[in-house]
C-alpha cells in the first residue's frame, strides 16, 4: 500500500530495515541479550547493507538523507532487536557532532568507520551526581599546552565498555559558569587514565550502561569539539534529535 508518510525511496529503507529485522535480528534477539554486547559482526552487516548513519555526510561515507529517514530505520530494527537499535541512534547523533563540531581529519578518520560498523562512539555526559542538571557537570578539563587534562567520572553510558571512542563533556570554565563553561571533548576509549566498568542492568542488557573514570586523561586540543566553554549551545544542539529516536 502507498505511504502518505514517507517517499519511495524511505519506504524502500523502511522495507529493507524490516526485512533485516526480521530475518537476522529478531531469531537471536534472546541469545544476544544474555550474552551483554552488541554482535560486532551484525554491526558489520548493518554497515555493508547501508542501515547506520544514512542521515551522515557522503563525505564520510554517509548517504546525506534526512533525519526521518534515520528515524524510519531505528523504528523497524527495533522490532526485531530493540539493543541494536541503538548502533543506530549513536551513529546519528554522535556522527553529526563529530561530523558538525570536529576537525576534518577526526571526523574522516572516525565517520566511515561508524558508518561501516566497525565503531561505536558513546556519550559521557550523565555524572553521579545526577543527568538532569547537566549544565553543572563537574568532570574537569584543564588546559595544558595545546593539550587538555580530564579528570572525574561519567556514568550511565550506555555501551560504556564496548565504544571505541566517547564524546565527553567537561567544565572548561570555574565552578560557577553552568552552561557557559562546558567544553566537548572526542577521547579514544584506549586513552591512559580511562578505565570503564559495567553495570547489572536489569534489562537492555546488550547494551549495558556503564561508568567511566577519568584520572588525567590526556586529550590534544585539536580534539575539542566546538569552540572552549560553548559544549552547551554548540554541540548539544542535536541531542533534541536523538531523544526523539529514542521515542521510537
Ligand atoms: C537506558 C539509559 C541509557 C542512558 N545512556 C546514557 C548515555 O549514553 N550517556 C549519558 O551521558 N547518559 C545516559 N543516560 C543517563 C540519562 O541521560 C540520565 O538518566 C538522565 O539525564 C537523568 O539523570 P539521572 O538518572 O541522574 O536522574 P536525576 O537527574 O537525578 O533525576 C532524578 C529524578 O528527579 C527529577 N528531577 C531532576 N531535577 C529536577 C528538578 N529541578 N525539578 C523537578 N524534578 C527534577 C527527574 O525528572 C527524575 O525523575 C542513560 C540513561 C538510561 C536510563
Amino acid at each position: 500500500m502507498p505511504s502518505y508518510l514517507f517517499t519511495p525511496d524511505q519506504q524502500a529503507m523502511q522495507e529493507a530495515a524490516a526485512r533485516f529485522a526480521r530475518e537476522r535480528l529478531a531469531p537471536g534477539y534472546q541469545k544476544r541479550e544474555a550474552g551483554q554486547a552488541i554482535d560486532r559482526d551484525l554491526m558489520r552487516e548493518m554497515g555493508a547493507l547501508g542501515l547506520i548513519g544514512v542521515d551522515l555526510s557522503e563525505r564520510f561515507g554517509g548517504m546525506g538523507l534526512s533525519s526521518t529517514t534515520a528515524g524510519v530505520i531505528i523504528e523497524q530494527l527495533g522490532y526485531g532487536d530493540f539493543n541494536v537499535a541503538y548502533v543506530q541512534l549513536l551513529a546519528s547523533l554522535m556522527g553529526s557532532i563529530v561530523e558538525r563540531h570536529g576537525a576534518p581529519e577526526l571526523a574522516a578518520k572516525w565517520i566511515p568507520r561508524v558508518v561501516a560498523g566497525d565503531a561505536m562512539i558513546g556519550l559521557g555526559l550523565t555524572e553521579p551526581r545526577g543527568g538532569s542538571d547537566a549544565a553543572n557537570l563537574m568532570l574537569r578539563a584543564e588546559r595544558r599546552g595545546d593539550r587538555y587534562l580530564l579528570t572525574g567520572e561519567k556514568t550511565s553510558a550506555s555501551c560504556a565498555t564496548q565504544c571505541d571512542a566517547f564524546v565527553v563533556f567537561a567544565r572548561t570554565g570555574a565552578p560557577d559558569t553552568g552552561a557557559r563553561g562546558v567544553s566537548a571533548f572526542f577521547v579514544e576509549a584506549d586513552a591512559k587514565g580511562l578505565t570503564r566498568t559495567s553495570f547489572d542492568d536489569v534489562g537492555h542488557k546488550a547494551v549495558g550502561r556503564g561508568s567511566l573514570f577519568f584520572d588525567g586523561v590526556e586529550v590534544a586540543a585539536g580534539a575539542r569539539l566546538g569552540d572552549e566553554n560553548k559544549g552547551f549551545s554548540q554541540v548539544m544542539q542535536g541531542f533534541d534529535f536523538s531523544r526523539a529516536l529514542i521515542g521510537l
